[in-house]
């Protein structure tokens, strides 16, 4: 009797520990463990691959600094939760795919509980394929790479949980954030490549006396969340800041902005430069498809060398978080829970109008008294490969939960009043957003945002309908009141 025992118990220890499941019996004796552990993949492109995040692709010829997935994986005992930030403009939803399938197969995590997202330097080679809409099952090279470095992160990740503490916290930083959407007084400044005019302009000329205010508001706030061991040894942090990026680099250079280098001042603040196993520091985007680091209605700049400026505004988000992680109260256990939706979205067709422009462009016969827009070419031919595009998508949505702090997960840059709003509304009493996440769609406008126009609206900037952000607020809202309304009673008083 006692030897049929034992293999019942092996048995669930195999099941429990090796694939993740969650027995009652390993949830009885683990419910106060939690653990933590944290890798560095890198994930640096060749040189010659081509740098994507401005207007013209060019090939990479130098690195600046390396490229990560930075990955960190929670287990409170009965669940595990795996969060991987990737030094990239935005990574398609079919290689994050591959890489949790390769990385659950592994370590026993279901897919459903990791969130994969990218930085959105734009300074990194491209991970995608020619559409945001159309998804190519073939991957290339560089998707390849990405797929085995971010499980392999996984794992290493798994490979080195420990028992560990966790706090968080959130403090203002508004300086550094500027919304880029603004109303301006001379139609000419805000005609779109459709040959039509907008109400407001991305990218305003800066000081210019055709200001008239910006089309919307700021996040300014900077959250995070902070693991160490139990003897105080920082594990990792992972912050959270709406800012698009900040650039400045040398064309041609590889670079991982300034999320790179928030890292390295976060390390030097906790005393953990240097550190083995590695201290890992990721910052994730918030919701910036409106934002940028431009303030536009300064009369006079300051001149900045190379990669300075990135450094000044990431000196100064890591000096706000030291502050306030000195107050932060580590916690011995937090409940885990995470949920994933697919959520159907209409692909947004071409007007007749805007056809019709278009294809006056395309046999050169352009529209009487209409100046051509600079970047007609571009939309032309965005426009064209729409014809491939299916008339549904479904985004992966997906929300997160630690303790009584919420994490939104959005595969869309998304404009800052959508991550107010989910801040807002949340039931959790710290909430934020991370955008890029488990896929990249495009610009997200709410719809006032798509009835002024402006870059971000166009379609080939955005590719979804009109009423795709509030669709995806009401879903991940209605996820956040199940995951809140599920707290794990047995192990939730401590
Ligand atoms: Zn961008």
């Amino acid at each position: 009797m006692p030897q049929v025992k034992s293999i019942i118990v092996v048995a669930l220890f195999v099941s429990s520990g090796l694939f993740g499941f969650d027995s009652p019996a390993a949830a009885q004796n683990d419910k106060r463990a939690f653990k933590a552990g944290a890798s560095m993949s890198n994930i640096t492109p060749p040189l010659g691959e081509l740098i994507v995040g401005g207007w013209r692709p060019m090939p990479a010829t130098h690195i600046h600094d390396e490229l990560y997935a930075k990955c960190l994986v929670l287990d409170d005992g009965t669940t595990k939760l795996a969060i991987v930030l990737c030094d990239n403009v935005g990574i398609p939803q079919v290689v994050f795919d591959h890489a949790k399938q390769r990385a659950s197969k592994a370590t026993g995590i279901p897919a459903s509980r990791m969130l994969l997202a990218s930085t959105h330097t734009h300074s990194a080679t491209t991970a995608r394929g020619p559409s945001k809409v159309v998804r190519e099952d073939e991957l290339t090279d560089y998707q390849q790479f990405l797929v085995s470095r971010i499980s392999d992160g996984i794992r290493r990740a798994v490979n080195q949980l420990e028992p560990a503490h966790i706090g968080w916290g959130a403090v203002d930083e508004p300086s550094e954030v500027f919304n880029r959407r603004w109303f301006v007084k001379d139609d000419k400044l805000s005609a779109n490549p459709f040959g039509g005019t907008d109400r407001v302009r991305m990218n305003p000329p800066r000081g210019s006396d055709l200001l008239d205010k910006p089309a919307g508001p700021i996040d300014p706030q900077v959250s995070f969340i902070s693991v160490r061991s139990v003897d105080g040894r920082p594990i990792a942090l992972l912050a959270n800041y709406s800012l698009h990026y900040v650039g400045g680099v040398k064309p041609g250079d590889v670079s991982a902005d300034y999320f790179g280098y928030f890292a390295t001042y976060i390390a030097k603040h906790l005393g953990a430069a240097g550190q083995k196993p590695a201290f890992v520091t990721m910052l994730s985007n918030g919701t910036s498809g409106d934002i940028n680091n431009i303030n536009f209605t300064a009369k006079t700049r300051k001149r900045y060398e190379r990669y300075e400026k990135m450094q000044e505004v990431a000196r100064k988000v890591a000096d706000r978080v030291a502050a306030a992680h000195s107050k932060v109260e580590f916690k011995a256990w937090v409940p885990l829970a995470a949920a994933y939706h697919d959520l159907p979205l209409k692909v947004r067709r071409p007007t007749p109008a805007m056809l019709e422009y278009l294809d006056r462009y395309l046999s050169d016969k352009p529209v009487e008294g209409k100046p051509r827009h600079s970047r007609e070419p571009i939309y032309a031919m965005r426009i064209a490969r729409l014809k491939n595009a299916p008339d549904v998508i479904e985004v992966p949505l997906q929300v997160v939960r630690i303790g009584d702090l919420g994490i939104a997960a959005i595969p869309f840059e998304t404009f800052a009043e959508t991550g107010l709003e989910l801040k807002k509304k949340g039931p959790f009493a710290q909430t934020f957003t991370i955008e890029l996440a488990n896929g990249s769609f495009g610009y997200l406008p709410t719809p006032r945002q798509h009835d002024l126009g402006g870059y971000e609206t166009w379609l080939g900037t955005n590719y979804v309908e009109r009423h795709a952000s509030e669709k995806i607020v009401a879903k991940l809202l209605e996820m956040f009141e199940t995951l809140h309304n599920s707290s794990k009673p047995a192990a939730a008083s401590r």
